[in-house]
């Protein structure tokens, strides 16, 4: 068979890059995904279904009984489930049987506090065993988790906050003055805030509790209630180009495709110590970092600290990790430190290479395998998918540079859209198109918080419309090509363009603000800015770092324009809105293409 790599327009053009042959780790531990027609062909959701419990009397399905109590109630009780490392290098083992204890304690003080079925609970922390634990608890009383990048600033947390109305918030007393107190009254839903400090210090912040206190008075047993597989358990904030940002809903039997989909594409295997790098604030974080390798009875490494090669290799080596699943700009940023660095460190435990998030790029792919003996396996998937969708498997060929083949279960096309009510398939192979998946695998989103329309517009034809573009070669191996939208990825986050126009516009000096990704060696995008002023402001340097600084503190770091330039106008169409397309060609100086609906200016 010879790879196809695609050229975007139908002709296959010569591969520059290798096919990858197997996996040859894959000694270590007969992959589970070995015959993948076999696997695809026999594949039912039902049958994903029994492989997990279900509550006990047949109660339904709750993603925290699956990740916790049937472990804890069998030999896995001791096991460890998550390892922690904090920043200053102590270290914290949760055994199942801890997570049973602790997060039974948040669902008691969660239903004292009136707190239950359909009730967000939004949690903002750093990658803390509380966050797990809060995020469990919370599950097992019906509550919906609601993840909050730490690193996010305090308008988009109150954004979110607020689109969700969560009663609850956990989070830290450090996160709480810096980002929360000075808001509070803009939240009116906030019921409770639990905050996880220090013992004492909390207890200064008026109109908040005491997580830890509140933890260790409540009582270790708890029952979990029966919870319809279709109660939502989940709320996950995600960006458009448009509008506010958007809550996607995924309810409890998304466990299901959390479970399936690990075995598959991250090659689970009983005894596997994982290690998912991904921050709990995002989908990734939860669906893979907190989920899926517990209901798989797994040790997960939980790292606290940020990202640091040294230091990243030191826990691939001490935890003795098989499963490892990155992102693409974390692998660049450790290529960039060199083959000499990962070279220091054996790691005669690692299986699994996996990476998510953004494109990843050959180079990448082909140099895990210089650099750990092993190629990374590149997989696709997004907030709405809940879960794994294309994927490299460690027993299929790997073509650098693609996103493998569709999960069984999981069936993908590439269309074209017809107006906005049909679409039509793209059969011919290496032809571009926007990737789309047939609804009803059980992590699907079942719409966006308050906002139906918005969801109604994602399925066209039959489909769900993923907004990206990609292609499919003659082997059925998905190639992704771009965004069809305007959003922006960053460092493995999406941002959405009109989020950060907005809070440039609060400046008193800014008329107009355009906002997008420029390419980035490192970190694929960063948040670009362009800026018109109002009469009576000068362009000059030092306004350009106030805004920089203006947007940062309002923004919070992961989100807030890196580059700022000022001119005259922002092009927009005659309906007024910014062709950011049209800033991106003029910024990597590329033709304007069709500019015939450009307002005059
Ligand atoms: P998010 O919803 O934040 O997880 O972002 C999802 C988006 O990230 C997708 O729609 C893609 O644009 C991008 N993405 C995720 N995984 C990949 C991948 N393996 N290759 C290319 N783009 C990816």
């Amino acid at each position: 068979m010879r790879p196809s790599i695609h050229s975007g327009r139908g002709e296959p053009v010569e591969p520059r890059w290798p096919t990858i042959t197997k996996d040859p780790a894959n000694s270590k531990a007969v992959p589970n995904l070995v015959d993948y027609e076999r696997v695809c062909a026999e594949f039912s959701w039902s049958h994903a279904r029994a492989a997990l419990d279900g509550l006990p009397g047949g109660g339904g399905l709750n993603i925290a009984h699956e990740a916790v109590d049937r472990h804890a109630a069998g030999v896995a009780r001791h096991r460890i489930a998550l390892r922690w490392l904090s920043k200053e290098g102590a270290q914290r083992n949760y055994t199942y049987g801890d997570l049973l204890d602790r997060t039974n304690r948040f669902a008691n003080v969660l239903t004292r506090l009136g707190v239950g079925k359909g009730d967000p609970v939004a949690v903002l922390a750093g990658r803390i065993p509380e966050l797990y634990i809060a995020a469990l608890g919370a599950l097992k009383t019906g509550s919906v988790f609601t993840p909050l990048f730490s690193a996010f600033g305090p308008e988009p947390i109150e954004a979110r906050i607020n689109i969700a109305r969560a009663k609850v918030l956990v989070t830290t007393d450090a996160l709480y003055r810096k980002k929360i107190e000075g808001l509070r009254r803009s939240l009116p839903s906030l019921e409770h805030v639990l905050l996880i400090g220090e013992p004492g210090s909390v207890k200064n912040l008026p109109g908040t509790r005491d997580f830890r206190a509140l933890l260790a008075q409540a009582d270790n047993r708890f029952t979990i209630p029966p919870t319809d597989p279709e109660a939502i358990a989940l709320l996950h904030f995600t960006s458009g180009t448009t509008g506010k940002p958007k809550g996607a809903v995924h309810v409890h039997q998304a466990v299901i495709a959390h479970h399936a989909t690990a075995r598959f594409a991250l090659d689970f295997h009983p005894g596997d110590v994982f290690w998912c790098t991904a921050d709990p604030g995002w989908v990734t974080g939860t669906s893979y970092g907190i989920i899926a390798p517990l209901t798989h009875g797994l040790t997960s490494i939980i790292d606290e600290a940020e990202f640091d090669a040294e230091r990243w290799y030191g826990i691939l080596r001490a935890e003795q990790v098989t499963v490892w699943y990155t992102a693409p700009t974390a692998i660049r940023m450790m290529m960039r430190v060199g083959l000499e660095t990962a070279k220091k460190f054996d790691l005669p435990s690692l299986r699994v290479l996996a990476s998510v998030g953004e494109p990843l790029n050959p180079e990448a792919v082909v140099w895990g395998v210089e650099a750990f003996g092993r190629p990374f396996h590149d997989n696709w998937w997004q907030t709405e998918t809940g879960g794994i969708m294309i994927a490299n498997y460690p027993a299929m060929d790997i073509r650098p540079g693609s996103m493998g083949r569709p999960l069984p279960g999981i069936d993908v096309a590439i269309v074209r859209r017809i107006g906005d009510a049909s679409v039509e398939l793209v059969e011919t192979p290496d032809t571009e198109g926007e990737l789309a998946l047939r609804p009803g695998w059980p992590s699907m989103f079942r719409g966006y918080l308050s906002d139906d329309e918005r969801y109604r517009k994602c399925f066209v034809g039959g489909y769900y419309l993923t907004g990206d573009l990609a292609t499919r070669d003659r082997d059925g191996y998905y190639w992704f090509i771009g965004r069809a939208d305007d959003v922006i990825k960053s460092s493995g986050h999406l941002i959405g363009p009109f989020e950060v126009e907005s809070v440039l516009l609060e400046h008193p000096a800014v008329a107009e603000a355009g906002v997008i990704g420029k390419p980035d060696p490192v970190a694929l995008e960063i948040v670009k800015a362009f800026v018109a002023l109002k009469p009576g402001h000068e362009p000059t340097d030092a306004l350009r770092r106030e805004l920089l600084g203006f947007a940062r503190v309002r923004l919070g770091a992961a989100v807030a324009p890196r580059e700022i330039d000022f001119c005259p106008t922002i092009p927009k169409n005659r309906a007024g809105k910014i062709m950011r397309r049209l800033l991106k060609a003029r910024e990597l100086g590329l033709p304007e293409g069709d500019t015939s609906t450009l307002e005059a200016s």
